[in-house]
């Protein structure tokens, strides 16, 4: 039977509970889950690709059917390359489906075979968003229930 690989494609910047809530349901479903970082140089990222993935890396390390690679291409094109059939994102609050309904509509226009798919976190992490997580962290609010304790560390050390 063909396998079941799902891209979950973001910039993660940096990866949240949240993301994690969304990764620890998709590994029960798929075969394989890749988290799919986004170079995103036009958003101007707080943490290098490079950073990003290795966050990435320690959240999910308890998981054993997910991959994270950073890509810089296109979506499709990177999803394609990897075999993947499903497109995986999350879904907070209303505001976000005008959004991702969009965005599913351009990548299926662009790649009718790739499915998107739509998971809710907990209640819990419904406000959660990595611009939030930025925002307080920066400004040295705790933000230990929300991220991996070495994105604790990075802000710490951005501090200093
Ligand atoms: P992007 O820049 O593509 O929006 P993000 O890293 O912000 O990348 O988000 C990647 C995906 O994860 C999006 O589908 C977003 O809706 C989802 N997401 C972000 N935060 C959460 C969260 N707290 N709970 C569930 N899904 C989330």
């Amino acid at each position: 039977m063909a396998k079941n690989v799902a891209v979950y494609p973001g910039t993660f910047d940096p990866i949240t509970k949240g993301h994690v809530d969304i990764v620890e349901r998709a590994s029960k479903l798929f075969d394989k889950v890749i988290i799919a970082i986004a170079e995103s140089p036009n958003k101007k990222p707080m943490f290098d690709l490079a950073r990003r993935v290795s966050f990435a890396q320690a959240s999910i390390a308890h998981l054993d059917n997910i991959e994270v690679q950073g890509f810089a291409n296109l979506l499709t094109e990177f999803a394609k390359a990897e075999g993947a059939n499903i497109i995986l994102r999350g879904l907070r609050v209303g505001t976000d489906f005008d959004f991702e309904f969009q965005l599913a509509g351009m990548n299926r226009q662009l790649a009718p075979d790739l499915e998107s798919m739509f998971l809710m976190p907990s209640d819990q992490y419904t406000y959660v968003s990595s611009s939030l997580v930025r925002e307080v962290g920066r400004l040295g609010g705790d933000i230990s229930e929300l991220v991996h304790p070495d994105v604790v560390r990075a802000f710490n050390q951005a501090k200093i």
